[in-house]
């Protein structure tokens, strides 16, 4: 799967992660490898721009961690991008099976590897959700076909629902219903007729299909192999009938697998499954974090870097430790520990988290300590100069009114910062003085 990909985005940052120091012109001429790299596995253009100006800011941005290289870095990045695009923003929720029977509407082209899918989909919720499935072949255009599932169906030991010779699509799946409320099925898998293209006399009878049927799950088969036009069938078959996820089949072949990328970006549906044989148990749940490991095949790299960025904030962490028990605490320290706590989504949040601060949470909240007041302090912190920041207590009047006023906000409010300030750096000092041993070190832990 992706090998051509990998190759060639291994090939680039090969090269980048070779050197000490990074320029942006060695950005910017690896990016435009990148993008090189995602058209020839066939992702849509689109896709490979937006992937590309997107890792490029965030290159930009990115705080540079000591203990590993920028092209290092860069990978760590492209990475992470990979997951965001191959997944959306976040993972899918668990195929809806709850309240039996469930259909599932299996839909597609010929050949894309449907009724193949179609069965290891009812063997994998056979064994590891432990469902009762029944299966219904609706190719009446293929009687072969409608043989293959029942044949697949005694290999795989799940029950398909018997061969009607005479009845049209929609009546199969009405008796299929049926039969699976009857028969106590969990799941009830239609395999629909496939074409050989999109036309309308398909498009209609998966539409038939689907008003009776009620699926709560509709999922498009795809031959992942043909790059953008799975994606095109994807968007057509989503704009007619209406899909809830797709399986993309034959990611064993080493073709061009750009279809994972471009699928969720352009259909914004997530795909599920990922077939990796002709096997029934070849079938995988798609997993974004795998998929892109693989497409980059540089784990080791990211790990790395993952490890580096721990490494920076532990160091932070104990930097500023040492300076608390030295007693020292400006304003600086003040704007660090306030960041932290938007980081943690706010004071509230962070407070309700840890057992027995929930009262703490609602008084601190009284007090005005919300997030928008942690905007406000760090505001009123960024009005003043480097110097005032490291030596508060050289606040006097005139630079109050100053501060205050270019932060947008009354001296009374500076000096409620003040204070606080204040009241921390004595704390600091007290517990500092209990040693290394002390409270101090059992925080850290
Ligand atoms: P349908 O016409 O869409 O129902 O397609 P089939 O299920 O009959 O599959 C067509 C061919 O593709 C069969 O020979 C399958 O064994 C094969 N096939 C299906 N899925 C995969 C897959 O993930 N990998 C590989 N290598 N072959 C597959």
């Amino acid at each position: 799967m992706f090998e051509n990909l990998s190759d060639r985005l291994g090939g680039v940052f090969d090269r980048l992660t070779k050197q000490g120091a990074l320029s942006e012109d060695d950005v910017t001429a690896a990016m435009r490898e990148v993008r090189v790299a995602l058209l020839e596995a066939d992702v849509s253009l689109p896709v490979a721009r937006s992937f590309v100006k997107s890792v490029t800011a965030k290159a930009t941005g990115a705080a540079v961690t000591k203990s590993v290289s920028p092209g290092q870095q860069v990978v760590k990045i492209v990475h992470d991008e990979l997951i965001r695009v191959l997944q959306g923003d976040d993972a899918p929720e668990a195929l809806r099976i709850d309240n039996p029977p469930a259909p599932i509407l299996m839909v597609g082209l010929q050949g894309s590897g449907k009724t193949t899918t179609t069965a290891k989909l009812a063997l994998r919720l056979k064994d590891r959700e432990k469902k009762r499935v029944l299966m219904a072949s609706l190719d009446t255009n293929r009687p072969a076909a409608m043989e293959q599932l029942a044949i697949l169906g005694q290999q795989i030991g799940v029950d398909t629902l018997p061969i009607v010779p005479g009845q049209t699509a929609p009546q199969i799946a009405q008796r299929a219903k049926t039969q699976a409320s009857l028969g106590g099925y969990d799941v009830v898998l239609l395999d629909t007729a496939g074409r050989l293209h999109i036309d309308e006399t398909l498009m209609s009878e998966v539409q038939q299909v689907r008003d009776i049927a009620q699926p709560r799950e509709t999922i498009l088969v795809v031959d992942g192999l043909t790059g953008q036009d799975a994606v095109n069938v994807a968007t057509e078959f989503d704009g007619k009938v209406g899909i809830s996820g797709v399986v993309l089949t034959r990611m064993d072949g080493d073709g061009r697998g750009g279809a994972a990328l471009s699928m969720r970006a352009i259909t914004g549906k997530p795909i599920r499954f990922v077939g990796l044989g002709e096997k029934m148990d070849a079938l995988e749940t798609f997993d974004a974090q795998r998929v892109a490991g693989r497409i980059l095949g540089m784990g080791d790299i990211v790990a790395l870097v993952e490890k580096a960025q721990q490494v920076l904030e532990v160091e932070q962490a104990e930097r500023m430790m040492k300076r608390f028990q030295k007693g020292l605490f400006n304003m600086n320290d003040l704007r660090g520990q306030l960041e932290q706590m938007q980081k943690m989504g706010g004071m509230q949040s962070v407070m309700s988290m840890m057992p027995g601060m929930a009262k703490m949470a609602k008084q601190a909240d009284a007090a005005g300590f919300d997030d928008k007041a942690i905007n406000r302090q760090i505001a009123l912190i960024n009005s003043m100069t480097k110097k005032e920041r490291a030596n508060p207590d050289m606040l006097q009047a005139s630079r109050k009114k100053r501060i205050a006023a270019g932060a947008g906000m009354d001296v009374a409010d500076l000096n409620k910062l003040l204070k606080m300030q204040k009241q921390m750096a004595d704390t600091m000092k007290k517990l500092g003085k209990m040693g290394k041993g002390g409270l101090m070190k059992q925080a850290m832990r």
